[in-house]
This record gives structure tokens, C-alpha cells and sequence, in this order.
């Protein structure tokens, strides 16, 4: 993929007059300026197909308009993608103990708070490139800590059950090239991921599915927004959501069902399910839509109806995905350590303890002594004991957002955001790579160039005994 940018040259009134819909249900706004505002807008400079981290989508078709140093023409982004865009962030480049600091002093006691702690935890990296995911997982080797991100809790249960079961995946190109079956499995991408149908999946056109939506059959389980698109629609409340996964799977391996259990444990009459099974079995290649929940067995439910799908078509699960980079956190964590987080590195070799070195449980135990937090939020996965662990821990934050966390930090650094001043590579929900460039001048640092000065500050200082640290509960 490559980028392109131009000096852009004036916007034709109509193009601003009839901004807001476009026949794509997508936007083109010019942000807070009236059409008298943009002629001549000689001085404008557009970045063409730039990326938008605003959900699990990544769309990378968003043609976004700068003049004067500000964001004022979004065209193609969805209205969570124009107030990811828009969000503004400021304040000193660097705070200790919330008054403002020089960068250098910064990143020395950052680097001391890091390097002298003897149970550090690193952790966020959800809105952070892969390059600075790197940067920040050698620093966690360097000094011997705990890894984990700050994605959901759903998403920690979902790579649990992703070790149990595995995972029958794909591309979203392939759901929009291929998919003839989508089954919006108690979830609502209209509201959380609102060009999910126009590019991938329900509406999108692709080379087999190549008249869009007339070629699909669509079913919504549980009602949302989504359930007025669908050609049938179940409804299904979150505590009948396992029994009706298992009767589904049940029918894909051919068991025989009492329909008077079937029917007082799904709130559905068999016959309901049998339908919709014989529709999973006619397409030619069916997906499974849906957001991974903290209930690990729900998600594990999942995987095993779709995988047991494959016994009759092509079946494929396609979780909906997080905004940011979270995928690019597990990713990089999985291919740096071989876990996707909660990684102890005390010991010099990674150890895996998804129920004792997660973010939420390390606070929740008062398991540590120091914490970076690049780009994310642990104050949103913290108990309120967990969080008052949080505001007696030195942290080192770096963030391009105000937020819980940040506001406690011990050392917070403001840095450029992620592809609004600030480029690398992200990873979308299915895994594959995104290309994501700034398109504003920042006031504020890097986070990679920031991390890697804060990691050489770390090298720098003198040896301070073993180069890893026994786990306090470790044997
Ligand atoms: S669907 Fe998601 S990635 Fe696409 S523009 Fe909207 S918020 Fe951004």
C-alpha cells in the first residue's frame, strides 16, 4: 500500500453543502467550518487513504484534510472515526508528579523508577505501533518484568479459549470476497463497528458475493440495530447464549435433541435451530461475527460450532475486534515471548500465567512495585482495590490522551498520537498489517523514540545485582 498526499487545491462548495451522508452511509465532514470558511483553501493539504484506528475495522480509505494544523475534512470516516480523529491532546510534554518537567529529567527518573523496582510490570500498549511495542517489550526483558496489555477482559478469555479449542479464521477480504452466509452472533456492529457491512461483510461487494447484499443471507442472533438488516432474526438472552451454541453444534454432529429441553433452554422452539443449522449448512462459506466476552467457555462454545461447521462447508469465526492496535499488542507479545500477555519475565525466561499476571490481578494482589503504562488505561480493568494500588505505585505513563492513569502518573510523558501525529504499522482485527502515518505536526515525542531513550537511560545506569527478579509469589 502506499500513501498519498497533495496540496489540495480548493473544496468545491458541493462537496462541503452536502457533506454529512454519503450514499455509502459513510461521512465526508468538513469539521466545524462552514462553506464560506474553505474558499480558496489553497493552503489545505490532504493525505489520501489514511488509516483510522477508531474500532477494530482499520479502515484505511479516510481521505483526511488538514489547513492550518488542524484536522477539518474527514471524508469516508464514520462518526466514531471522525471523534477518534478529532481528539485533541495537550498539556506539557512531560509531568512529575504533575508539574511540568524537562524531557531529560523525565526519562532519568523514569528510567531509575524502572530499573530499581524488583517486581516492574509492563503494560497498555493497545494504542501504540508495533515498532513501539517492541521498544517497550525489550525494556520489560531488560529489567525483568511482568508483560501483559490493557485489552479487554474479553479479549484475555478469548485467547484462553483460542489454547483450548483453536481457531478456524480468516481475512476480511475473504468474508467480503466470499461470504454468502453472516450470522451477527449477540452483537451490534452497526453501533461499534459502523462500516464493518459496507466494507467486509454484509453490503460489501466482492468477486464471488459480487452483487453485495442481494447474494448474502443474513441472521441476527439477539436484537440490536443490526437485527433491521438481517433476513431472519433469533432472539437470545446472554444466559441461554451457551445452550444455544451447544444445540447448534449438537445439530452440526448429528445428536438427537429433546425439543422440549431445547426449547425451555434457548427460549426457542428445535425447529428455530434446525432452520437455522440447514442455512449453516447450504452456504458456501458461512461467518460467524462476534465480540469475544470475559466468559471463556462462551468464547470456547464458539470456536467449536465453528470449527464442527467444517465438517459439512467452509465456516469461518471472525472475532469484531478493539480499536487502536490491541491486536498488534497480542500479536507482538505472541511472537516476541510465544504468549499473547500475562508474561512473567522475573526469571529470564517467558512464563505464562494467564490468572496471576494480567494487569487486573497483578493490581488486585498489590504484586508490584513499579509499571510503565504505554499508551492504555489499567484504571479501567482495576477493582477498586486494584486501583488504589494504582495510585501508590510509581508509573511511568506514556499516553497521547488524558486519562485515569495518566492523570496519577509519576511520570507521565504526553506523547504524538498514534496515525494522527504519529506513523508505524498496526495490526487490524484479523491480523493483518496496517500502514498508519501522521498527518499533523506534533508539539509532542514519539513514543518509540521515547521508549528507546528511556530504555538507553536504563542500560546506562550501573548494574544493580541479578539481571532478573524472583516473582514475589513465585517458588
Ligand atoms: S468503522 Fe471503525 S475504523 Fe472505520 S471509520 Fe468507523 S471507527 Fe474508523
Amino acid at each position: 500500500m502506499t500513501f498519498r498526499s497533495r496540496a489540495r487545491a480548493g473544496l468545491s462548495p458541493k462537496a462541503v453543502a452536502g457533506a454529512p451522508l454519503q450514499a455509502n452511509g459513510s461521512r465526508c465532514l468538513m469539521l466545524g467550518m462552514e462553506p464560506t470558511d474553505i474558499e480558496p483553501l489553497s493552503s489545505a493539504e490532504e493525505f489520501l487513504d489514511s488509516a483510522c484506528l477508531g474500532c477494530g475495522c482499520v479502515c484505511d480509505d479516510i481521505d483526511i484534510v488538514v489547513k492550518q494544523g488542524r484536522i477539518v475534512g474527514a471524508d469516508n470516516a464514520c462518526s466514531i472515526g471522525v471523534g477518534w480523529l478529532l481528539e485533541e491532546s495537550g498539556g506539557p510534554a512531560c509531568k512529575i508528579a504533575g508539574e511540568p518537567a524537562g524531557l531529560d529529567e523525565g526519562i532519568a527518573r523514569a528510567a531509575e523508577i524502572l530499573a530499581g523496582a524488583r517486581f516492574p510490570l509492563v503494560t497498555g500498549l493497545e494504542e501504540a505501533s508495533i515498532e513501539s511495542q517492541k521498544v517497550a517489550i525489550q525494556i520489560a526483558r531488560r529489567i525483568g518484568a511482568r508483560l501483559d496489555t490493557t485489552t479487554s477482559p474479553g479479549r484475555q478469555a478469548y485467547w484462553l479459549a483460542v489454547q483450548d479449542v483453536g481457531a478456524v479464521g480468516c481475512t476480511l477480504g475473504e468474508i467480503r470476497h466470499r461470504g454468502d452466509l453472516i450470522i451477527v452472533w449477540r452483537a451490534d456492529p452497526n453501533e461499534t463497528h459502523p462500516r464493518h457491512f459496507e466494507r467486509y461483510s454484509i453490503d460489501a461487494v466482492g468477486n464471488v458475493a459480487h452483487r453485495g447484499r442481494v447474494d448474502r443471507f443474513v441472521i441476527a442472533v439477539d436484537e440490536t440495530e443490526t437485527t433491521d438488516c438481517a433476513d431472519r432474526f433469533i432472539r437470545l438472552s446472554a444466559d441461554q447464549e451457551i445452550e444455544a451454541l451447544v444445540t447448534l453444534r449438537a445439530l452440526a454432529r448429528g445428536v438427537a435433541l429433546d425439543a422440549d429441553q431445547v426449547a425451555a433452554r434457548t427460549g426457542s422452539p428445535l425447529q428455530t435451530w434446525q432452520d437455522m443449522f440447514t442455512k449453516m449448512k447450504e452456504a458456501r462459506y458461512g461467518v460467524l461475527l462476534f465480540e469475544p466476552s470475559p466468559d471463556r467457555l462462551r468464547n470456547a462454545a464458539i470456536l467449536r460450532l465453528v470449527r464442527d461447521m467444517n465438517e459439512h462447508t467452509r465456516f469461518v469465526g471472525s472475532p469484531l475486534g478493539a480499536a487502536g492496535n490491541a491486536a498488534g499488542a497480542e500479536q507482538v507479545a505472541l511472537w516476541s515471548t510465544g504468549y499473547p500477555g500475562a508474561v512473567d519475565l522475573a526469571r529470564g525466561v517467558p512464563r505464562y500465567l494467564p490468572d496471576e499476571s494480567t494487569t487486573a490481578a497483578l493490581l488486585e494482589r498489590g504484586l508490584v512495585d513499579a509499571i510503565l503504562v504505554v499508551s492504555g488505561d489499567p484504571a479501567l480493568l482495576a477493582t477498586s482495590r486494584g486501583s488504589v494500588i494504582l495510585l501508590n505505585v510509581p508509573t511511568v505513563v506514556l499516553g497521547g490522551r488524558e486519562n485515569v492513569t495518566m492523570r496519577s502518573a509519576t511520570v507521565g510523558f504526553r506523547v504524538a498520537r498514534l496515525g494522527r501525529e504519529d506513523s508505524g504499522t498496526v495490526f487490524r482485527s484479523d491480523g493483518a498489517p496496517i500502514p498508519v502515518r501522521e498527518c499533523l505536526v506534533s508539539l509532542f515525542p514519539g513514543t518509540r523514540e521515547l521508549l528507546a531513550r528511556i530504555d538507553q537511560a536504563i542500560a546506562a545506569l550501573p548494574e544493580r545485582g541479578p539481571a532478573f527478579h524472583e516473582s514475589p509469589g513465585g517458588s
